[in-house]
């Protein structure tokens, strides 16, 4: 596929491919459009790439950058002792992408966008972020010798603000929720020359979220999965890894079949997606965001409408976990599989639990569980919920400390 044009979501204007954020004419959000080229790409030819995102340049709206950090490739994990833990007698894996740069799938997005931004001239990247896009942005500008100027909510995790500090980064801590941010720098990509990866770049950022779908069909021996759980802030990730799923079908990579069941997750705290889905409502209404699971507090999603479409048209559903379910979440994946999620991830299994139990998943299934970022970057979140046992250096003191368990 070549990238040919914007195309408008609301009512089909085409564009050039530009940084533009919305439609002229109507306001809606932009979408790359391609077109089909003569020698599609060959299962052979993508297996033989590079070790990163960049082996699906085919379904990219930019050229394979000559230089930038390695993104990509995170690991399908097989979690027999999670689905057995949960009752499920499918076949379940969770996507990892805490293998990432910056440890989250926003290095994906960012990957993309960067390498448009370069492409089109611009010198600074920007971002409004609910907290991984801030690390994500910062490093990837690090990485192309570019400066950073970073939007995050003031109430943001500290770790996630500190780590876009260290990569150099301009870092403003906006008193005010993510829609505050978000909207100040819808302002600023008018007036400064820097290329906001998530606003004004946000049509090629989008297509990043795609190449998750694709290494995931690819890990399974060129098969999509029959059923997705992925969390949803702005409803792209989600919406995205369908698409990419169709795509890789649609060029013959991917074997034939129905699309995957997607299921959206999302924290209580900031659910407007869940709250349409089970109204039956085709529009969003905002939300205010509170709640643990600040990677995920979008309270006006820009592309919740089409997440509402996805959940829908595949049998799927979109759902929400409190904050103690979340915690509850974060602890199984971590003691049945050895990977330490974030809030987000909480959420994910959360709902797959949720599925679980009310005995939706049949036996027979391959069912895909994306953890989208890592656990040391919301650690305040589980502090409450572990706790250490203080014993001098000494056995029998160690004994002790653990003689009531060998009683048990
Ligand atoms: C940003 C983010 C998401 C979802 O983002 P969308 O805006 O819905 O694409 C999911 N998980 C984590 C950890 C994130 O940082
Ligand atoms: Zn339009």
């Amino acid at each position: 596929m070549k990238a040919a044009r914007l195309v408008c979501k609301g009512c089909s204007a085409v564009h050039p491919l530009e940084a533009l954020f919305a439609c002229d004419r109507c306001f809606g959000p932009l979408e790359v459009g391609y077109d089909e080229v003569d020698a599609p790409v060959s299962r052979a030819a993508i297996e033989a790439g590079p070790p990163n995102l960049w082996r699906y340049a085919g379904f990219l709206p930019v050229a394979p950058p000559t230089h930038g950090l390695p993104v990509g490739r995170s690991p399908l994990v097989r979690a027999d002792r999670l689905a057995a833990e949960l009752g499920l007698a499918c076949e379940l894996y969770v996507k990892t992408e805490t293998s990432n740069p910056t440890h989250s799938f926003k290095d994906r997005v960012v990957a993309v966008a960067a390498a448009k931004a370069v492409e089109l001239g611009y010198e600074a990247l920007a971002c409004a972020s609910t907290g991984n896009l801030a690390g994500a942005t910062a490093a990837a500008a690090a990485a192309l010798g570019l400066p950073a100027y970073i939007f995050v909510p003031a109430d943001l995790e500290r770790e996630k603000i500190v780590a876009a500090a260290a990569y150099g980064a301009t870092v403003f801590a906006v008193d005010g929720s993510y829609d505050d941010v978000n909207r100040l720098c819808s302002e600023l990509a008018y007036e400064r020359p820097w290329a906001f990866v998530n606003v004004s770049m946000r049509a090629y950022y989008a297509e990043g979220s795609k190449t998750i779908a694709l290494e995931t069909a690819e890990d399974l021996g060129w098969r999509a999965p029959d059923r997705v759980v992925a969390p949803i802030a702005s409803g792209s990730l989600y919406t995205k890894i369908l698409q990419g799923f169709r795509e890789g079908r649609a060029a013959g990579l991917v074997a034939p079949g129905p699309d995957p069941i997607m299921h959206g997750a999302q924290g209580e705290g900031c659910a407007p997606v869940a709250t349409a889905f089970a109204d039956g409502a085709d529009h969003v209404v905002p939300v205010r965001p509170t709640g643990l699971a600040k990677s995920l507090a979008i309270g006006n999603p820009a592309d919740g409408a089409f997440a509402l479409d996805v959940a829908r048209s595949t049998g799927g559903t979109i759902e929400s976990a409190a904050d103690d379910e979340l915690v509850d979440g974060i602890r199984l994946v971590a003691r049945t599989t050895g990977i330490f999620t974030e809030t987000a991830g909480g959420v994910t299994a959360a709902v797959l639990r949720r599925l679980a139990e009310r005995g939706e998943i049949g036996a027979g299934e391959t069912v895909v569980a994306y953890i989208t970022g890592d656990g040391l970057k919301t650690i305040d979140a589980v502090v409450p919920s572990v706790a250490t046992i203080d014993v001098p250096a000494d056995v029998d003191a160690v004994d002790a400390a653990l003689a009531p368990a060998a009683v048990t």
